[in-house]
């Protein structure tokens, strides 16, 4: 009987998992002319991305002010300023125009939007969006290990996302237009290779734009992401800062088997 009654748990917790997605998938598939218009992809990223870099920019301009905060800035001893964000911004927006509408606006074109009426399992959505994730962290590493080895990609392709040694929530999508189009490129293929439900592929996009951002805030937060995954397997904020500052280690975004396997590992200075 007990396990008849933890069988019934179970399945009616999983059930309730299915209901919950139920009701945001119904809810996202209810403005299907907006899901479905060519405008959305370009809309939804650029959306994304500066909501997730709002809160990074608004500590920075606090703990200018409030001495509390700097202890969890990565380089306390660099601050951006209004003049180092406003052409990050525009950069950003300028390439969402010019560059991500016109490639997302032919994908449209070429594979129509498909909206299933069911909603994925969240057990589902879970393993998928880790694959998901560990699958680009080990193309953008391979990427970005070949663009710092082979000096001419560097100089062409890759040096622009380097000009800045201390980096804060707008330089993550700093960066030249073949790094950008390569990148949303390793983000697009991962959920097409899986075949997963466009619940899942959008959840893995803004987990993806959040984790780049984090990335590049320059703060280690009490709940920053490498705090949360155990046994050091993330590196997170920490290590792409040291990236940033030291340009022959961490090659690796998210996750540090890579970096650890290739030998280009390096721990985080302390201060
Ligand atoms: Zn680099
Ligand atoms: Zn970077």
């Amino acid at each position: 009987l007990f396990f008849h009654n933890c069988w019934l748990n179970f399945v009616s917790s999983q059930s309730q998992d299915r209901l919950c997605l139920q009701f945001l998938w119904d809810f996202i598939t209810a403005k299907e002319p907006l899901i479905k218009s060519p405008y959305f992809p370009v809309l939804f990223s650029f959306t994304a991305y500066m909501t997730f870099c709002l809160p990074y920019i608004a500590l920075d301009f606090l703990s200018t002010r409030l001495p509390n905060l700097r202890k969890y800035k990565i380089q306390p001893q660099s601050y951006p300023t209004l003049g180092m964000m406003v052409p990050c911004i525009i950069q950003s927006a300028y390439h969402h125009v010019v560059l991500i509408f016109p490639v997302t606006f032919f994908h449209w074109y070429w594979r129509p939007v498909n909206l299933p009426v069911v909603a994925p399992e969240l057990p589902e959505v879970l393993l998928e969006v880790g694959i998901c994730l560990l699958l680009f962290d080990f193309e953008y590493f391979l990427w970005h290990l070949l663009h710092h080895r082979v000096p001419w990609l560097y100089k062409t392709f890759h040096k622009v996302h380097h000009k800045h040694v201390s980096t804060f929530a707008l330089t993550t999508q700093y960066s030249s237009v073949w790094e950008l189009l390569s990148l949303g490129f390793f983000a697009a293929i991962n959920p097409v290779l899986l075949r997963c439900h466009p619940l899942t592929e959008m959840i893995f996009f803004l987990v993806n734009i959040w984790l780049s951002v984090e990335d590049h805030s320059g703060y280690d937060l009490p709940w920053s992401t490498h705090r949360l995954v155990p046994f050091g397997l993330y590196g997170g904020a920490p290590h792409h800062d040291l990236h940033h500052l030291k340009f022959k280690s961490n090659y690796a975004p998210y996750f540090t088997h890579w970096d650890r396997l290739f030998g280009t590992f390096t721990e985080l200075h302390s201060h």
